[in-house]
């Protein structure tokens, strides 16, 4: 009688165990605003526990992109604080969930604005020539979680990130881990438009915003052998362009951009700031293409008049989002491949360091990607 006891004390000790471990949450440290605008703090937290078709990765690098600026100052809406930022992230997966194919311990992984979808066909497949639904999409960081009883999401400035397999990029062995975070979200997101609008070999493209952004568009253009021209408002920028053997044009002066009005196949615009986009727009030749990815704050208000509007007749202007994840990961391949990185600035893992960044990019003294060292997080 007590032999049958302890057996069955001991398989339900067992049994509560093996249910605790599986649905333990996930511990993390990195770096969070508490408020609105707020300076960066060292912040510990939890993340959900690793389902079936999870990883856990520990992150390696992570960069700063414009848009957690915009989210930090509140720029399109009211945020989620504490906010850990940080959609540009690689590091090695160090657990993998029961069913995970795709990935095994000590692969290199890469995450970027998405960590998962109520609609992963549309996330995933490169259908309607690349357009996925951003509705549906679950971000990365500042959002609510539907799959994990809507818990706030925490992104990537941090040791570590639980995350479904398919919403993670495989980035290969030889890849540089310290250059390729910025892949996961302004890579991908000038690399979609260019192919979108079948940028070729010869043809005149204006790149405005020589920031985190147009820098990678610059490098995908100049493999496809575009005639390029960057536009910018700043000096730092214009002997950064000149210095690399690019055209330039100064944004603050209308009448140095006009000069070449009808003369672009393709414009992109990654302007972060109000703007007037028919400035830009102009400089097409008629059945040229504008691509718009640059997102303002909603107190920005672009000069966008409908009343103009038919005077800049059969010019093409269109917005553009981030990518599937399929197309990532064939640009993700294809950079490694053709050794194409971002410009990078390295900046150790303390909460100075990125709130100095914050106050570079907010005075208009950033230039290109800032890469936080995550190996260096104490
Ligand atoms: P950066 O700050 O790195 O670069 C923006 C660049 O644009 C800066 O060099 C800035 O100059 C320059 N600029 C400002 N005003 C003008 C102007 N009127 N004409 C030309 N250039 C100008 O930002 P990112 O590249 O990281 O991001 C750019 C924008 O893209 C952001 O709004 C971001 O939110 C958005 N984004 C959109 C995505 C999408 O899926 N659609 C995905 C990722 C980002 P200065 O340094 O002087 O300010
Ligand atoms: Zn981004």
């Amino acid at each position: 009688m007590k032999k049958i006891l302890v057996i069955v004390m001991c398989s339900f000790l067992f049994s509560h165990y093996t249910f605790a471990q599986k649905n333990k949450r996930i511990s993390s440290k990195g770096f969070a605003v508490l408020e609105k605008g707020g300076k960066f703090q060292d912040y510990k937290f939890t993340r959900h526990s690793l389902g079936e078709n999870d990883v856990l990765i520990e992150i390696k690098y992570a960069s700063i992109c414009h848009s957690d600026v915009h989210q930090v100052n509140d720029d399109w809406r009211p945020g989620n604080f504490p906010m850990v930022p940080g959609h540009e992230m690689v590091g090695v997966v160090t657990k993998v969930g029961s069913k995970v194919t795709k990935f095994k311990i000590g692969d290199y992984a890469g995450v970027g604005t998405m960590v998962n979808s109520s609609d992963t066909t549309q996330a995933y497949k490169e259908e309607n020539g690349g357009v996925w639904n951003p509705m549906k999409t679950v971000w990365t960081y500042n959002a609510n979680d539907p799959f994990h009883n809507n818990e706030p999401t925490q992104g990537g400035y941090a040791n570590n990130i639980v995350v479904n397999e398919n919403f993670s990029i495989k980035v290969p062995q030889n890849a540089d881990l310290q250059k390729i975070a910025p892949l996961f979200c302004a890579g991908i997101t000038v690399y979609s438009p260019i192919q979108f609008s079948k940028v070729s070999k010869g043809q005149k493209v204006a790149v405005a915003g020589f920031g985190g952004l147009g820098d990678m568009a610059v490098k995908f253009l100049q493999a496809i052998g575009a005639d390029i021209t960057v536009i910018d408002v700043n000096d730092e920028k214009r002997a950064l362009a000149e210095k690399m053997g690019l055209k330039y044009l100064d944004g603050k002066n209308a009448q140095e951009v006009q000069a070449h009005n009808n003369q672009f196949d393709f414009v992109l615009s990654t302007v972060p700031t109000s703007y007037d986009p028919y400035l830009y727009l102009d400089l097409l030749k008629v059945r040229g293409e504008m691509a718009v990815v640059g997102q303002p704050a909603v107190t920005d208000k672009a000069a966008v008049q409908m009343l103009s509007l038919p005077f800049h007749a059969n010019k093409l202007m269109y917005g553009s989002v981030i990518g599937t994840l399929e197309m990532e990961q064939r640009m993700v391949d294809w950079c490694v491949e053709n050794n194409v990185y971002p410009d990078v600035k390295i900046i150790p893992a303390n909460a100075e360091s990125i709130t100095e960044v914050y106050h570079l990019l907010r005075n208009h003294e950033g230039v290109f990607r800032y890469v936080i060292d995550m190996t260096t997080l104490k």
